[in-house]
């Protein structure tokens, strides 16, 4: 039986579940990113039939831009997830996970749009804009 990977929001409105491997930590300072979440979204992935949403009675979906959606929860206000209409991935806070599963952050991304009050950590790729090499497991 493969590993079973648990995480949701602080209030507990919104439960989910992994099943099988994280992809690594993507940090993105985009303005959205930066907004929504209130600093940087630091976000793990897995494949779309890997993700169980066992709980979301108080996930709401926001549409920042068209064809991609945040959801949070409405109740206590966590970020949760980043996904594409119809893609497969599902992008997961970190920050959300019940347990430390042993991820890092692999690559910054959108670079160009950081804020002007914190230095992000040159130790893995940076990019000014979305791409990286931070494979889907
Ligand atoms: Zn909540
Ligand atoms: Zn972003």
């Amino acid at each position: 039986m493969s590993r079973v990977v648990t995480g949701g929001c602080q209030c507990r409105g919104v439960r989910y579940e992994v099943r099988g491997k994280l992809r690594d930590v993507i940090a993105c300072h985009c303005i959205q990113c930066r907004r929504t979440s209130g600093h940087f979204v630091a976000a793990t992935a897995c494949r779309r039939q890997a993700f169980t949403l066992v709980k979301g009675e108080t996930l709401k979906w926001y549409v920042a831009v068209p064809g991609f959606r945040r959801g949070f929860c409405h109740e206590c206000g966590s970020n949760l997830f980043f996904e594409a209409d119809g893609g497969e991935r599902v992008s997961i806070a970190a920050g959300s996970l019940d347990e430390p599963q042993g991820l890092k952050i692999a690559a910054h991304i959108f670079a160009s749009e950081a804020g002007d009050y914190y230095a992000i950590d040159g130790r893995v790729p940076v990019s000014q804009r979305g791409d990286h090499n931070v494979a889907l497991p």
